[in-house]
This record gives structure tokens, C-alpha cells and sequence, in this order.
């Protein structure tokens, strides 16, 4: 069992992104509150003030989820540095245009910490997805968001894998994880997701304006879901048209698999 005390220097460039996937609109009308100015507060701590982000902007125009090519899948490290080409995808192009803004990825000049706004059709809750078992930062976060989240359950994903393999835009940041809420239909706002989001945004900077201002978060352990395999639908062999769909009874009851139980680990503190 490790105890050892986690600390890290406090974090001060702090991107709350929204837009990714066009068509996920929670995030989008949020990202685009702040940008007006409409409720700027939200993202004001005495330690810092997060910098809002739409981060597909022409998705976001048409209302889909990318133009050319997935955006979140734009950040693997070899992506990024391939060398760039005219016929590039528009998502590609604003991927290094991304990752010079707030990047680079895995260099000392990149932004903190960065949270990205995702929804899903899925009945999802609040969830955060994460890349590394052993994120104690980004596992407290979730142990704060855990005991402390009124308007939904909030569950973890964890892919853990390389960062240079690690494909979505939060990873670009030195820390950061996608929040993702659902069930949310695509192109479609409803005030609960947009409110649970709200609250999601809220308790993950209140985290961050704790940890700055020197809180020792004491240890903890927490439940997290993990990627065993991938199923598809059943499909036609020689079409390949859907041949199935989901059981009624299998139907919306997402998070309730095996968890993996990660920690206690030591406390975490600002150094
Ligand atoms: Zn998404």
C-alpha cells in the first residue's frame, strides 16, 4: 500500500473546453456562456481564473460531431508531429493548432490542467475519463466529486495508456480528463444534463482552488471501470447491417460491471 505524500506546485493555467464534438451541446452552450461573459464568475478562484475554449468551431457551426475527421482522436503524439499536408482533414489542422496553444503536448510550456466537456446518448451520470491508473491528482478529484456531487452519480472510465498513445485533447495538458454526462440525445440541450455539468465544472476548479491554496486531501480509495473488451452489434455477415440491438433489459443500465478499487494511496498536497 503506497502512503507516500503526492504533491505537485499549484496549478495556475486552467482550460475548461467544450465543442469537441459539435454536436454534444451540454458543453457547447456552457463554453459559450463564458465566452460571452454571461457567467464568467464560474470560472473565477481566488487562485486562478480557467480560460473557457470552443475547441471545434466549425462542428460546432453545423451542429455534428466533426467535419473532416474525429477531433478527440487527434492527440497521439505521432499524430501531432507527423509532418503536416495540404489534404490534411480540417480536425488535424486544428488539433496542432490546439496543441500549440496549449501544449505542447508533453513539454514544460503546456497549460496545467484541462477538462474536457463531453456528452453522451448513453445513461451515463457525471463521468470522467482518465488515462493512468496511478493519476493520484485527477483520482482525488474524483473521490472530491464522489462524496460531494448532488445532481447525478459520478463514475470513472480508466483506458490507462501511454500519454503519447492517448488520444484525446485533455491529454495535452501537463494533467486533465474529459467529463462526460449523459443520457443527452445528439444536438439537444436539456437543463438537468446542462445543470449536472454545471456542477461537475464547479466542484472539479473548487478541487483545483483547494489544492492550490495548500489542502492536504487526506487518502482515499476509489471505484473505477476499466476497458475489458470491445462488442459490437450483431451484425448481417455479408451486408453488415445491424442484425440486433440492445436487450430491454441490458438497456440503460450502464455501470453495472466489475469496478477495479484503486488506493488507498497517500494524502495530496500542494508543494
Ligand atoms: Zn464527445
Amino acid at each position: 500500500m503506497d502512503r507516500s505524500v503526492y504533491s505537485s506546485p499549484p496549478l495556475s493555467r486552467v482550460v475548461v473546453s467544450g465543442g469537441t464534438h459539435g454536436n454534444e451541446l451540454a458543453g457547447v452552450c456552457l463554453v459559450r456562456e463564458w465566452l460571452r461573459g454571461d457567467s464568467a464568475p464560474c470560472l473565477e478562484r481566488s487562485s486562478f481564473t480557467a480560460q473557457p475554449l470552443l475547441s471545434n468551431p466549425r462542428a460546432t457551426e453545423q451542429s455534428v460531431r466533426y467535419v473532416s475527421a474525429d477531433l478527440n482522436r487527434c492527440f497521439k503524439t505521432h499524430t501531432l508531429s507527423a509532418p503536416p499536408s495540404p489534404s490534411d482533414p480540417y480536425e488535424l489542422v486544428r488539433a496542432r493548432e490546439l496543441d500549440s496553444l496549449l501544449g505542447p503536448k508533453g513539454s514544460e510550456g503546456a497549460v496545467d490542467f484541462i477538462c474536457d466537456l463531453h456528452n453522451t446518448t448513453a445513461n451515463m451520470g457525471a463521468c470522467l475519463i482518465l488515462y493512468s491508473l496511478s493519476d493520484y491528482f485527477c483520482l482525488h478529484i474524483l473521490h472530491y466529486l464522489q462524496t460531494r456531487m448532488q445532481s447525478a452519480p459520478v463514475y470513472c472510465v480508466v483506458f490507462d495508456e501511454p500519454p503519447s498513445e492517448a488520444y484525446s485533447l485533455d491529454t495535452i495538458g501537463k494533467r486533465g480528463m474529459a467529463l462526460e454526462v449523459g443520457p443527452l440525445p445528439h444536438s439537444l440541450v436539456r437543463a438537468d444534463i446542462l445543470s449536472q455539468m454545471s456542477e461537475g465544472v464547479k466542484l472539479i476548479l473548487d478541487f483545483i482552488d483547494l489544492f492550490n491554496r495548500g489542502t492536504v486531501f487526506p487518502p482515499c480509495e476509489v471505484e473505477v471501470y476499466r476497458k475489458l473488451e470491445g462488442l459490437d452489434f450483431p451484425r448481417d455477415p455479408q451486408s453488415g447491417e445491424l442484425s440486433g440491438t440492445v436487450h430491454p433489459e441490458r438497456q440503460d443500465r450502464d455501470f453495472r460491471g466489475l469496478t477495479t478499487v484503486l488506493g488507498p494511496w497517500g494524502p495530496l498536497t500542494s508543494s
